[in-house]
C-alpha cells in the first residue's frame, strides 16, 4: 500500500509518500518561519497564501524524490483538522482534487492522532497499546491515553496557553533572533543550552515560580503556562536591549520553569494512575514540535527512572520520533491513513463532502462519519 499524505494545518506545507511496510519514500516540507517572524506569529491569510504556493511544490517534490508516479499511489490522505480553517482548506482541496481526478481512495486524518501514532512508523520497537502520549506543540499541551489506534482519552490538558506558543512568546520577550530555518522554540533551546552557561544543576539564577505545583488535589487536573510567561516578563526590565549573555540566562530560566512544570504534572498523573500501574502501560511517547527539545527529553527520562520499579514488567520506556518528524510533516498523515485502511473494518474511502474540522478533540475521532471503528 502506498499513500500520498498532505499536511497544511498550520504553517508547514508538507507532502510525503509512505508505504505500508513503514518506509518513508519521500518527504518534502516547506516552512514559513520567515513570514512568521515578519508578523510576530502565524498570520492566517499569509499562511493560507503560502500554502497556496507551496502545497503544489511539496507534492511535486515528493513525487520526484520518491521516483514514483501517481499511478503507483493507492490513496490520498490529508489533514482534516484540527488547525486553521483557511490553511486546512488548501490541503483538503488538493487531496480531494487528486483523489477525484485519479480515482484514488481519500482519507481525512486527525492531525494530533497522526502526531500520536508517529512512533509506530519510526521506532524499531514501537510502543504497545495502551500507552501514554504527551502531545506538546504549538496548538496542544495534552497528556493522552491511547487505548488503541483510534481510541484516545485526554488525561491532562492546559488551562491557558499551549507550550509551543509559550516558547515562541518567551523567545520574543527575550529578544531572540529569528531564522528562516528554525522555529523560535528551537532557537530558545539553543540559547538555553549554549556556553558559557554553567551546567543546569549548578545554575545560579533564581528560578521562576511554577504554577499548580503542590500536591493539592485541586491542582492536579491541568497544566498552566500563563503565569510562567508573565513572571518572565516581569523579570525583564522594560525598554532594555538585552546582551547575548542575558538572552542565554533568560532562555535558561524560562526553559527550566516550563519543562519543570510539564514534568512535575506528568509525574503526578502517572503516579496517580495506580489502577493501571506503570508496568501496565506500553510506554510514554512524546510528540509534537516541542518534543524535539532535548532538555525536555532528558528530564522526562530522569523522571521515569525515578518512578519506575526495579522489576522488568514495571518499566516504562520513553519513545520519541526523530526531530524531523516531531514537527508538522505529511509522513505522519500518510501513515495514520495506512493504519486506518489496514485496521478499520469496512473502511474504504472518505466521501468528498467530508468537512474539515478546525476544532476537533482526539476523543471525538469518528463521531461524524458513517464507518465507525468497531
Ligand atoms: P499542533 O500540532 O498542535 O496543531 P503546530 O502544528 O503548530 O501545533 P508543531 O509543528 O507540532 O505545532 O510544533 C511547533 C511548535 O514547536 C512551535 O511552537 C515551535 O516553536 C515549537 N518547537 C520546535 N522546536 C522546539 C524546541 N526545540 N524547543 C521548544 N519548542 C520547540
Ligand atoms: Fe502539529
Amino acid at each position: 500500500l502506498l499513500v500520498l499524505g498532505i499536511e497544511s494545518s498550520a504553517d508547514d506545507s508538507s507532502a510525503s509518500i509512505v508505504s505500508s511496510n513503514r518506509q518513508i519514500l519521500s518527504l518534502v516540507t516547506i516552512s514559513q518561519h520567515s513570514e512568521n517572524s515578519l508578523y510576530g506569529g502565524i498570520h492566517p491569510l499569509v499562511a493560507q497564501s503560502s500554502h497556496n504556493k507551496n502545497i503544489p511544490l511539496a507534492i511535486e517534490g515528493c513525487l520526484r524524490q520518491s521516483g514514483k508516479s501517481m499511478s503507483d499511489i493507492d490513496a490520498i490522505a490529508y489533514t482534516r483538522g484540527p488547525g486553521m480553517r483557511g490553511c486546512l482548506t488548501i490541503g483538503e482541496m488538493a487531496a480531494k482534487g487528486l483523489a477525484a481526478g485519479l480515482g484514488k481512495r481519500l482519507v481525512g486524518v486527525h492531525h494530533m492522532q497522526a502526531h500520536a501514532l508517529t512512533p509506530l512508523l519510526t521506532e524499531p520497537n514501537p510502543p504497545k497499546f495502551p500507552f501514554l502520549i504527551l502531545l506538546v506543540s504549538g496548538g496542544h499541551t495534552q497528556l493522552v491515553l491511547a487505548e488503541s489506534q483510534d481510541k484516545f482519552k485526554i488525561l491532562l490538558d492546559t488551562l491557558d496557553s499551549k507550550i509551543g506558543d509559550v516558547f515562541e512568546k518567551a523567545a520574543r520577550q527575550i529578544q531572540l533572533p529569528t531564522s528562516p530555518t528554525k522555529s523560535p522554540g528551537a532557537i530558545l533551546e539553543s540559547y538555553a543550552s549554549s556556553s558559557p552557561l554553567p551546567p543546569y544543576d549548578l545554575y545560579p539564577l533564581a528560578p521562576l515560580p511554577i504554577p499548580l505545583s503542590t500536591n493539592d488535589t485541586r491542582d492536579k487536573a491541568a497544566f498552566s503556562f500563563a503565569g510562567i510567561l508573565s513572571s518572565l516578563l516581569r523579570r525583564i526590565p522594560p525598554d532594555t536591549v538585552l546582551s547575548e549573555n542575558d538572552k542565554k540566562e533568560y532562555s535558561r530560566v524560562f526553559q527550566v520553569a516550563a519543562v519543570g512544570h510539564l514534568v512535575f504534572k506528568l509525574k503526578q498523573t502517572i503516579v496517580g494512575l495506580s489502577h493501571v500501574g506503570v508496568g501496565g502501560l506500553g510506554g510514554l511517547v512524546i510528540s509534537g514540535g516541542v518534543a524535539s527539545n532535548l532538555y525536555l527529553r532528558q528530564k522526562l527520562q530522569k523522571m521515569l527512572s525515578e518512578i519506575q520499579g526495579e522489576r522488568e514488567d514495571d518499566r516504562m520506556e520513553l519513545h520519541y520520533p526523530p526531530i524531523s518528524l516531531c514537527t508538522d510533516n505529511a509522513a505522519m498523515i500518510a501513515w495514520t491513513a495506512i493504519l486506518r485502511i489496514q485496521n478499520e473494518k469496512g473502511f474504504i474511502s472518505d466521501p468528498y463532502d467530508l468537512p474539515i474540522r478546525p476544532k476537533w478533540s482526539l476523543e471525538d475521532l469518528y463521531d461524524d462519519v458513517e464507518s465507525k471503528p468497531q
